[in-house]
């Protein structure tokens, strides 16, 4: 559990309102890293920052953010009532007034489904409000002023929000180069070829069959695992392989949703290396195995076959609908089947393995 001291002590970043507090991050923490700064912002400022973008603006927060993409943001607003205990206070208010301040960060919370003081990677929360929220009007400008403190931004109307969404998640943390990819290609799959054993996150093993089912071979620039499976049938069957944790670098480092400085996967909104731990894990418990366990990779994928005959129980994503950290397009297709090209892939990967 994290604890959050009060308002005494939050540091503001460059007299721009925006807070930071000392968070763990997992990844961090991992790795040994020591604590990263939450940034604590009001929900109006992440619209801002997007009107920012269309307007071809910078700003506090943008350059925050693309610095660490996916450091903490912690999302206060003065809710008041029990959520009284993350109120910032009005110190950050725009002129327009304090009841127009308190509803419009009101209004995002909830078209969001956030609850005040929510805490969420920056990517994440960018990426969601954007996916949600298609235009400011009727949250920052209405169309009837109705009396004094309710006028709204004067920006509400001008199309930059709107412009700025347009421009997508890239205007605000930039995607990885193409040349660092195919460097990273270049240089992972050489380390793949000569690896007496192989790391990767356990259920992107299941992927590697939907892959093959799909006729998905090599050369795969988007990540190694047609590679893999490439050398596992034609060189090396026993090829040790590891359960590792996270976006591993041995499989994932081409891949445009890769950090490299955090090991960690950003697919879907962000957050796709969260509903991927959860499919680690579950892929694990079916097989009876752990992160750090070591197999010979045809008896591993035998295993494989013989306790999942389906990626329905490991993928499918009952009730996460986008934008939620959980949702990603595998989880929803495998609410009603799982996926056909897995069912294909392991016909045939049996075949071919049991012919060896
Ligand atoms: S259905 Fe599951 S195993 Fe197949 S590609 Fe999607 S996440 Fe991977
Ligand atoms: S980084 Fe994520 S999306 Fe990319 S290959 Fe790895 S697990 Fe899959």
């Amino acid at each position: 559990m994290h604890f959050f001291p009060g308002m005494a002590g939050a540091k503001g970043v460059r007299g721009q309102g925006l807070r930071e507090r000392q968070m763990p991050s997992q990844a961090d923490a991992r790795k040994g890293r020591g604590n990263v700064h939450a940034l604590q912002v009001r929900p109006y400022q992440l619209l801002c920052a997007v009107c920012r973008t269309g307007e071809g603006r910078g700003g506090e927060l943008l350059e925050a953010v693309g610095e660490a993409p996916d450091r903490p943001l912690r999302i206060v607003c003065n809710a008041g009532d029990v959520y009284a205990y993350q109120d910032p206070g009005t110190g950050e208010d725009t002129p327009e007034g304090a009841d127009y301040n308190r509803k419009r960060d009101l209004d995002i919370l909830q078209r969001m489904s956030w609850p005040p003081g929510i805490v969420l990677p920056a990517r994440t929360a960018f990426m969601m409000l954007m996916e949600r929220i298609v235009t400011v009007e009727g949250i920052c400008g209405y169309e009837t002023v109705t009396g004094e403190g309710w006028q709204g931004c004067a920006k509400a109307g001008s199309g930059y929000y709107e412009a700025g969404r347009a421009k997508g998640i890239g205007a605000i943390i930039p995607p990885r180069s193409e040349e660092e990819m195919q460097e990273e290609k270049v240089r992972s799959v050489r380390a793949l070829e000569e690896a007496e054993e192989v790391s990767i996150r356990p259920h992107i093993l299941m992927c590697a069959v939907c892959q093959y089912g799909g006729g998905v071979r090599p050369p795969y620039p988007p990540d190694n695992l047609p590679e893999l499976l490439q050398i596992i049938l034609n060189r090396k069957p026993d090829l040790r392989i590891r359960m590792a944790r996270g976006a591993d670098w041995m499989m994932c480092s081409p891949c445009l949703a890769r950090v490299p400085k955090l090991n960690a996967c950003v697919n879907v909104l962000g957050s796709g290396g969260l509903s991927n731990e959860k499919r680690d894990l579950d892929m694990l418990q079916k097989l009876g195995l752990h992160f750090g366990s070591v197999m010979g990779a045809t008896d591993l994928f035998r295993l494989i076959f013989e306790k999942i005959p389906t990626t329905a129980d490991i993928c499918k994503r009952e009730g996460s609908v986008s934008p939620s950290c959980w949702w990603d397009g595998c989880g929803e297709s495998n609410v009603t089947a799982g996926n056909a090209n897995y069912e294909k892939g392991r016909r045939e990967l049996m075949e071919v393995m049991s012919a060896k």
